[in-house]
């Protein structure tokens, strides 16, 4: 049994299981959920966060739970409001396919009140915080009485967060007859203590491998400036000739904006995203897996399941936000005892996100230098020479023409014709990487050179002047090419990071500017945005109302530096109409290389 089909899940969850990518069960899945889907027996599982220990307890649930009964079927109690969110959100994302099925998750910190109607509304999960599970069941307004399944997740955390008390008071109330799970890392005294009390003879299983990358992979990054993306992503692939690569995007705009400019620049390339059809994907498809496209530019969800051999290298564009996305996006390359390489373009702020993968995923990640244009011409020149050696000659069409080929080249010295056969294929190279400026972000770069490497499509909705405007106003808190805005709407408002992205995207129509630092105040709010949209923001911003009050947007002093934290995350919103055709005629440039055809 080493699928999860075997297993018996029902297809709804294997739609959802394969929908986000896993393929197959990770250790704790094998072993927990024949257990929970086959017997009745409680469980203690030794697993740490990473091994894929929330599916391992929340899919067989979900394969017996019936949404029609009435009361609540399962508790989950967690020790963390942030662990809690993040169980309710894998739980939506596999029963997302089970009709009528409710997830509500209480927790310490927030309103009650919307928790107390999404209770009253009825649901078939609850998962909580010790301290504001027991609140509500004090108040008499969630009953535990119909529980099926008790799930304690990171036990021991529990305890050692002094939530024994509550965890007794609360487990008092649920019925004898169900199932316990009871999930932790390690095994301290009290825990064996509420076992003891608890649990009925309990069945022990233990995994501790995490969600791990494919050994053969070497993750490495560059450190760039937002702006150098494009150019950071094009010297990726100049410095790697034999480059055979997926560039993995997050958005389907930026997969199309991405695969857009690299034809226009000469790369054998194309998109395989959503909008595509299927009969479009197969074609993109073949003609990547026949290497007529040396890259392909891919949506994860596009690239799900995708199995080409010999993938050389995967970039990531942009990383994704789960750790396990980032390990399927990893894993196309390094098969079958081959060596691969996952280089991901990042900023410093995306940079923080890295010590909690490595955590994740087990491998460590190393930073590389990006190349020069020096070194990516040397590559490419002894790649040129190393192909002319190799390239087989067809005699029979050539040589009928060779006397005549002779005589042209009879004034030419050995030297001069090799110069020119070569430049014939490098020149190209030669011209665009001359003084190119050197793109890491922790290099110093005069103001003259900052736009040269920079390419036109990536700019798009970033006026050159605002520019300026953004290094001038680029404060100490607030990152270089943001401008900080402030906006009338905050917590008071109901106003969240999500509100406003959603209002950016609703209105700021077929652009995808980047949205940096988000930080929501009671009555108010900041945000930071790519620089050079203000006057777009305030138009698009003008007639739009929030919670009965006209929004208004002013732009503010930048961040100064150290003061408070807040989110850091650096996303751009979804767009919808961001992949739009971009206007033609402008001068191509030179480094890309030709279609072979
Ligand atoms: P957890 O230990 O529950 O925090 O899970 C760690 C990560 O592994 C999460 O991002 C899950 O989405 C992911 N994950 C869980 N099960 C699998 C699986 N069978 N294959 C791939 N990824 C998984």
């Amino acid at each position: 049994m080493s699928t999860f089909k075997e297993m018996g899940l029902k297809p709804e969850l294997l739609t959802a299981i394969e929908e986000l990518g896993y393929e197959n069960p990770t250790p704790i899945q094998k072993l927990a959920l024949p257990k929970v889907l086959e017997s009745k027996k409680d469980l203690i599982a030794f697993a740490q966060t990473g091994t894929g220990k929330t599916a391992a307890f929340s899919l067989p649930i979900l394969n017996q739970i019936d949404p029609s009964k009435e009361g609540i079927k399962c508790i989950i109690l967690s020790p963390t409001r942030e662990l809690g969110i993040q169980i309710t959100e894998d739980i939506k994302n596999y029963s997302k396919h089970i009709r009528g099925l409710k997830v509500v998750p209480v927790y310490g910190g927030a309103p009650i009140d919307q928790q107390l109607r999404q209770l009253k509304n009825g649901c078939d999960i609850v998962v909580g915080t010790p301290g504001r599970t027991l609140d509500l069941i004090n108040r008499k307004r969630l009953h535990l009485d119909s529980v099926e399944w008790l799930v304690l997740d990171e036990a021991d955390e529990m305890l050692s967060m002094g939530f024994a008390e509550d965890l007794d008071a609360i487990l008092d109330t649920t019925p004898s007859d169900k199932q316990t799970l009871l999930f932790s890392a390690t095994m301290p005294p009290d825990m064996v203590k509420l076992s003891r009390k608890y649990m009925t003879d309990p069945v022990e299983i233990s995994a501790g491998s995490k969600q791990e990358a494919n050994a053969n992979v070497h993750h490495v990054y560059y450190k760039i400036h937002s702006r150098d993306r494009y150019a950071a992503l094009k010297r990726a692939v100049d410095v790697n000739p034999d480059i055979y690569g997926i560039v993995f995007c997050r958005t389907r705009a930026e997969t199309k904006d991405v695969a857009e400019q690299l034809s226009e620049d000469g790369y054998n390339t194309d998109a395989i995203h959503g909008d595509l059809s299927q009969a479009q994907r197969d074609t993109v498809m073949g003609r990547f897996r026949n290497r007529q496209l040396q890259l392909l530019i891919a949506t994860d969800v596009a690239a799900r399941g995708l199995d080409v051999q010999d993938i050389t290298h995967v970039i990531n564009y942009k990383l994704p936000d789960e750790d396990a996305v980032y390990v399927h996006r990893s894993g196309r390359t390094g098969r079958a005892s081959k060596e691969g390489q996952s280089i991901s373009l990042l900023t410093s702020n995306e940079i923080s996100k890295l010590k909690y993968l490595e955590r994740k995923i087990g491998r460590k990640f190393e930073q590389i230098e990006i190349p020069g244009g020096k070194e990516i011409c040397e590559k490419q020149l002894l790649n040129l020479i190393s192909n002319i050696i190799d390239t087989e000659i067809q005699s029979d069409h050539i040589d009928n023409f060779l006397p005549q080929i002779q005589e042209m080249f009879d004034d030419m010295t050995k030297e001069e014709l090799i110069r020119k056969v070569v430049s014939v294929e490098f020149n190209r190279f030669a011209e665009y990487y001359r003084n190119a400026p050197d793109l890491n972000a922790n290099a110093e770069r005069g103001g003259r050179d900052r736009g040269r490497d920079r390419d036109r499509g990536r700019d798009r909705g970033r006026d050159r002047g605002g520019n300026d405007r953004g290094d001038r106003r680029r404060g100490r808190g607030t990152d270089e090419n943001m401008t900080r805005y402030f906006i009338n709407q905050g917590k008071k408002d109901g106003f969240d990071p999500k509100t406003l992205m959603g209002m950016i995207n609703a209105n700021l129509k077929g652009k995808s500017p980047e949205i940096g630092q988000i930080e929501i105040m009671k009555m108010f709010s900041f945000f930071e945005m790519e620089s050079g949209h203000t006057e777009e923001l305030q138009r698009a911003m003008k007639s739009v109302e929030h919670n009965g009050r006209p929004v208004s947007v002013e732009e503010s002093k930048p961040k100064p530096s150290g003061a408070g934290r807040s989110e850091r995350r650096k996303r751009r919103p979804s767009s919808d109409g961001g992949g739009g055709h971009r206007g033609g005629g402008g001068r191509s440039h030179g480094g890309g290389r030709r279609r072979r055809r």
